[in-house]
């Protein structure tokens, strides 16, 4: 069998790799180093629990799946990129603190606990996603799996239909001849980074909707994100960046430099907030792998799955709900 060739270098091109790898197959990564990757700039939470809506998150049934396949991955590249979390949300009013008791009651009290002035998620973890993938580019390098270079389509469109081009592309799909019409909504955000001394990892916290906590790899960098925009132009990162500042006083834990770090993402998102993920219309070798969204962590592994049976013909069916079928009508009225 040929190698299954995977284009992107994000977090879903890694998972993926790294679950067919697991599998027995082979792979051929084509990666390039974009600015403005979403991995690049991801807090690295790993959450089955929507703190806006106080309902369970999409896929966060995969949640037990999502944590063992890091797991596993940590042992197999003997690196050491995710530590589980408590995740503190405090209440922000009388209102809030109501509405995640009635959450608690109607069903989420296996993930939950209430206190007096607080919200703790009980089964979280972060990961360090650049430390994921760097590790993971080792990997790949070590096997001979990896090419640093641009998956070029009209190079790629030229491979016997009996093989698999799976495209991992995150935002820059938007721009590929191949995949453009797929509504994907990019979705910029920022994140602050600084180093403070700690020794032991603590819970994360959780205040008006940023995150601030430590970076599993490497507990004396601590982080606070992120913001979130469908916007994309360069004066609302500036504004992002403020937003961050104004909201860390809101942490007295936090002792940051006055020099911040920031990093900026987009988000590839579409525009019903569930992943795409399935065949080209017409180029039906040519897979789809994308739409992770601000779920990133918690969806790859269990979309890298499905990916993985479809590649060895296994009989699972694409739902309905993630599967790019679902805008086959757009490609049929593209240009
Ligand atoms: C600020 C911020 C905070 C976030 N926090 C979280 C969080 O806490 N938890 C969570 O689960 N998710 C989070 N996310 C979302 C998460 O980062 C994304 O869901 C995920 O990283 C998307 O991965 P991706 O591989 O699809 O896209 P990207 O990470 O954007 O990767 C795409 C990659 O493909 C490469 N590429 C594109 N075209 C080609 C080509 N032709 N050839 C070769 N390479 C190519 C690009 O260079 C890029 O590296 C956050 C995102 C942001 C921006």
């Amino acid at each position: 069998m040929q190698p299954i060739r995977i284009v992107g270098n994000g977090l879903a091109a890694h998972v993926l790799a790294q679950t067919l790898i697991q599998r027995g197959l082979e792979v051929e990564v084509f990666a390039a180093d974009f600015p403005g990757a979403a991995s690049k700039a991801a807090w690295g939470l790993l959450n089955p629990v929507h703190l806006k809506t106080r309902t369970l998150t999409y896929g966060a049934l995969g949640f037990e799946l999502a944590l063992a396949f890091y797991s596993q991955c940590q042992e197999r590249l003997d690196a050491h990129f995710m530590e589980p979390v408590v995740l503190r949300h405090y209440f922000r009013d009388e209102s809030d603190n109501t509405r995640w008791i009635q959450a608690w009651q109607e069903g989420l009290h296996q993930h939950i606990h209430c206190g007096d002035t607080y919200v703790d998620v009980l089964r979280a973890a972060s990961i360090s996603i650049p430390h994921f993938l760097s590790a993971s580019q080792q990997d790949l390098e070590r096997r001979g799996f990896w090419r640093n270079a641009v998956g070029q389509e009209a190079e790629l469109m030229n491979v016997p239909v009996s093989n698999w081009v799976i495209w991992a592309q995150g935002v820059w799909a938007c721009s590929s001849s191949l995949f453009g019409w797929v509504p994907l909504r990019p979705s910029a955000g920022v994140q602050a980074e600084w180093n403070q001394s700690s020794s032991e990892f603590q819970p994360l916290v959780v205040h008006r909707g940023f995150f601030f906590g430590q970076d599993p790899a490497n507990p004396s960098v601590h982080r606070l994100g992120s913001t979130y925009s469908w916007s994309q132009t360069p004066a609302d990162h500036a504004q992002a960046e403020q937003e961050l500042i104004q909201a860390l006083p809101s942490y007295p834990e936090a002792q940051p430099p006055t020099a911040l770090k920031f990093s900026l993402g987009y988000r590839p998102a579409s525009g019903d907030r569930k992943p795409i993920v399935g065949h080209h219309p017409e180029f039906r070798n040519h897979l789809f792998f994308n739409g992770l969204g601000s779920k990133g962590l918690l969806l790859a592994p269990q979309l890298a799955d499905l990916m993985a049976d479809i590649c060895v013909h296994s009989p699972r069916e694409i739902p309905p709900e993630i599967n790019i079928a679902r805008f086959y009508k757009r490609f049929k009225s593209s240009p």
